[in-house]
């Protein structure tokens, strides 16, 4: 298994606040594979996503993805972590405002030794015609689509989805989802989302 989860806890608050919200997860995902989380809102995919992104800490349990064992990684491993092997898209898309569609997918792309073209990327999802206006000029689903390919213009190797197709319509969501399939197979990436 290229990503391991072993036994994963997490509680956030104290006492009579504890919420227990990872109770023991056991689960692992090979190389290349796209793995899809379901479940109603609450029970713990977002704070299970951001453990694996190195963005909260582990109560109990491993999270190992290839050789790296994430608990024991110090804070300056855990950044090069999340910069070397991670792409990471919200639902909130973050799109620097005064900076246009294919800028601000450039200010991602650059730390990348091997980015993917940006280019192919705006034709493949639709963003072409697009790639000169500010994110204010673009509809939510348009805003997604910009944020997730800045992330996988790095070419992570772990890609990491919460909700990010949320703002699509239906059928944009089909024609998305697919041509991400076919990228991400074609590059590798281990996706979870
Ligand atoms: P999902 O993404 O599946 O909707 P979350 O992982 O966001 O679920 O939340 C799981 C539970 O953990 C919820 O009960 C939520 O209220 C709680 N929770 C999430 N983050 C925090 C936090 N920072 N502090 C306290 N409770 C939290
Ligand atoms: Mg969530």
């Amino acid at each position: 298994m290229y990503l391991q989860i072993e036994n994963l806890k997490k509680f956030y608050g104290q006492d009579e606040n504890k919420v227990e919200v990872l109770r023991g997860i056991n689960c692992g995902i090979e190389k290349s594979e796209i793995c899809v989380m379901l479940g109603p809102s609450g029970s713990g995919k977002s704070t299970l996503l951001n453990l694996i992104g190195g963005i909260e800490t582990i109560d109990e349990g491993d999270i190992v993805v290839g050789d790296v064992d994430l608990g024991k990684l110090s804070n300056k491993d855990l950044t090069l972590y999340r910069r070397n092997t991670l792409g990471f898209v919200f639902q909130f898309y973050h799109l620097v405002p005064n900076l246009t569609v294919k800028e601000n997918i450039e200010s991602g792309a650059y730390l990348s030794k091997k980015p993917i073209s940006v280019d192919e990327l705006l034709k493949t999802l639709g963003l072409e015609e697009h790639q000169n206006k500010y994110p204010n000029q673009l509809s939510g689903g348009m805003r997604q689509r910009v944020a997730l390919i800045r992330t996988l213009a790095i070419k992570p190797k772990i890609l990491l989805l919460d909700e990010a197709f949320s703002a699509l319509d239906y059928q944009t969501r089909l024609m998305v989802t697919e041509d991400i399939y076919k990228i991400l197979k074609n590059e590798g990436i281990t996706a979870l989302m």
